[in-house]
């Protein structure tokens, strides 16, 4: 079984910062991690190679400094890893940036499962995992919080639902987001370790990727960031002027006004 796992590499905080002149992250001085919810999508497919035999690929898009996370994921049980890193790549919407994975998962040759994790902390769309499936012509599944069974070319999964779960059963090959509650991830091991460490993760870009140029980063984005804010907090406290029980006449004469009772 081919299985790709799709991991992005985000700021590890939520406190950053937005240039009001590119409407992008003040990424300087900030630390990056591997989105959380793709350590699961990672743990899942290893799970599963172990499960049913076959090669797990850890793929990234990003700056030359993703590769940390995939030398992670190699530590952690990925088979190969590969970085999809070019400057033409920059501005990618949510599009975008599926079809150059899309590209990558096309060039690794054939697969049985892309997995996904259910959204980023940073761009948070949830977007990607489902346009992948769209551009490659596979099933889609999201909230997949168990898989059950692989039978031929099929898959057993359970899919939470807010408060429910589904069982559904999905026609390979598939593209799944994943939720937490799908497993609990393992910690790099000693031998993972090593192997990463002398590992060569190869840098594919526009040209090895053979792209539609019209497709890829800020050309092919047919969205654009045009404003990133945080909204100004209108809400103020009031702290109430004398003593009781006049203080509770006040609040209520002012949560009438205020339509709240
Ligand atoms: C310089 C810059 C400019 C940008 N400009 C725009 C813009 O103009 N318009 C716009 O809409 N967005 C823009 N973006 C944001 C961009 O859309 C997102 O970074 C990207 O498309 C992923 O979206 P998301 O974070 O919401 O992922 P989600 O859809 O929430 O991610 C779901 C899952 O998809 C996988 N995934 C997502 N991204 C990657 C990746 N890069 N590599 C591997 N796996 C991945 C992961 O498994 C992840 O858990 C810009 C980003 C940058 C860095």
């Amino acid at each position: 079984m081919n299985i790709a796992v799709c991991l992005k590499q985000v700021p590890g905080t939520t406190k950053v910062e937005i240039d009001p002149q590119t409407n992008t992250l003040v990424r300087q001085g900030i630390e990056n991690i591997v989105n959380p919810f793709d350590t699961y999508a990672l743990e899942e497919g290893v799970r599963l190679r172990e499960r049913y035999g076959g090669k797990v690929t850890a793929i990234s898009m990003g700056p030359p400094q993703a590769e940390a996370i995939l030398r992670d994921a190699l530590a952690t049980g990925a088979d190969e890893a590969v970085l999809l890193s070019d400057a033409a790549f920059a501005g990618a919407d949510t599009w975008a940036t599926a079809y150059t994975l899309s590209r990558a998962v096309d060039k690794l040759g054939p697969c049985d499962i892309v997995i996904c994790g259910r959204q980023t902390i940073d761009g948070d769309t949830g977007q990607v995992g489902p346009e992948l499936a769209e551009i490659l012509g596979f099933t889609f599944v999201s909230y997949v919080s168990q898989v059950e069974e692989i039978d031929g070319e099929h898959m057993r999964l359970k899919r939470l639902m807010g408060e429910r779960y589904e069982i559904l059963e999905a026609l390979l090959p598939a593209v799944i987001t994943v939720v937490k509650e799908i497993n609990t991830p393992r910690l790099p091991s000693l031998r993972g370790m090593a192997k990463a460490k002398s590992a060569t993760i190869p840098v594919w870009g526009a040209e090895e990727l053979e792209v539609d140029g019209n497709k890829i980063g800020l050309t092919g984005s047919a969205t654009r960031v045009i404003k990133v804010f945080f909204p100004q907090r209108t809400q103020r406290a009031e702290i109430l002027e004398g003593e009781l029980p006049g203080q509770v006449d006040y609040l209520i004469d002012r949560l009438r006004e205020a339509n709240l009772i």
